[in-house]
């Protein structure tokens, strides 16, 4: 794989990420396209200067960035899609099916996996341990495995499924490698502490994480975030009228469960409101006169971003405990099919 640079000769652009940008240029050569699209994560939009001018330099076409922010494969520019040939979604690998004219693009981290686990395979309790990582560093799962074999310890890697395309990863709406697995213990590779949240919520294990950029390992605890929810469940139990949001990105949208949740709800005497919308963010639902919100979009919503938000925001999930539907004992986080 080509590590890709911008044109001026500095890489900072692409800081830490391979690129496989000479592919990119070799399938928008071949399939004749004379109007590009280019669509980043934040964390890569900074690289599409540069990478645009190196297409356009390369290929005779027009690059067009979108503009709008992308959280991830579920969140294809679709009006973009319409304007352009060819659309380059860099950062993600590909969610089920989708338009005909999208090429992903993944973004691969350089760091090195072998230290890190190595570091966690001293305080891991099982010998068979689940190992799940992100896009980003799915590539390099070998060496984790081979650094955990070296501590005796056997790792094993979940089989891909309809929204994750690689043996390993996960997404943070899908656990399915995870869950695919009889083990005790789990090892997350990555940033962040969202993923091994859902890991060890989902399962209902340990999970410990290596982090190959800081270096760090820690254990996740799903306490606080547990706290956090049932406080949520609480605070919306008076709520009368409910704002079901309903995300447009085609990797989201799930309306036969907002339809679903609509008439539960109802059938409870709450009134329920279906909401349509693209970008969800608290000023959206200001006049809407909602005293809770049940979102039905990416599950960091109401998990990641709840503090932002005047009302609670519970996951559907959630929402069916609060009307008794569901038991609370076993927390079910929102995953989506
Ligand atoms: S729905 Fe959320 S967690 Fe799932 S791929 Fe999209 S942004 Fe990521």
């Amino acid at each position: 794989m080509a590590r890709a640079h911008s044109t001026d000769g500095s890489n900072s652009g692409f800081s830490g990420y391979d690129l496989d940008l000479d592919k990119a240029i070799d399938l928008i050569q071949k399939s004749g396209a004379r109007l590009v699209g280019l669509q980043a994560p934040e964390g890569l939009k900074r690289a599409t200067p540069a990478l645009a001018r190196r297409i356009e330099e390369k290929t005779g076409a027009k690059v067009i960035i979108s503009g709008d922010p992308c959280f991830g494969a579920c969140d294809v520019d679709m009006q973009l899609c319409q304007e352009v040939d060819l659309m380059l979604h860099l950062g993600h690998a590909p969610i089920g099916d989708g338009p005909d004219n999208v090429i992903f693009l993944e973004a691969r981290m350089i760091e090195d996996l072998r230290d890190v686990v190595e570091k966690a395979a001293i305080v891991l309790k099982a010998k068979r341990v689940g190992v799940t990582t992100t896009i980003q560093h799915v590539h390099k799962l070998d060496q984790a495995l081979e650094a955990l074999k070296a501590h005796g310890i056997q790792g094993v890697v979940g089989p891909a499924g309809d929204r994750v395309k690689y043996p390993g990863q996960v997404l943070g709406c899908c656990y399915c490698t995870a869950r695919a697995l009889d083990v005790e213990e789990y090892l997350f590779i990555g940033t962040g502490q969202f993923h091994p949240l859902g890991i060890a919520l989902a399962t209902g294990k340990r999970v410990m994480i290596a982090d190959p950029v800081t270096g760090e390992v820690s254990e996740i605890d799903t306490d606080p975030m547990l706290r956090r929810r049932f406080g949520a469940i609480t605070r919306a139990r008076d709520a009368k009228r409910f704002a079901i949001l309903v995300s447009k990105k085609p990797g989201q949208r799930r309306m036969a469960l907002a339809e679903r949740l609509k008439a539960l709800g109802e059938f409870r005497g709450r009134q329920m409101l279906l909401v349509y919308l693209d970008n969800i963010e608290p000023d959206r639902l200001l006049n809407l006169g909602a005293e809770a919100a049940v979102s039905t979009a990416c599950p960091r919503v109401a998990l990641d971003d709840a503090a932002k938000y005047k009302i609670p925001i519970l996951t559907p999930p959630e929402f069916e405990v609060l009307i008794g539907e569901r038991e609370w004992e076993r927390y079910e986080f929102d995953e989506i099919e």
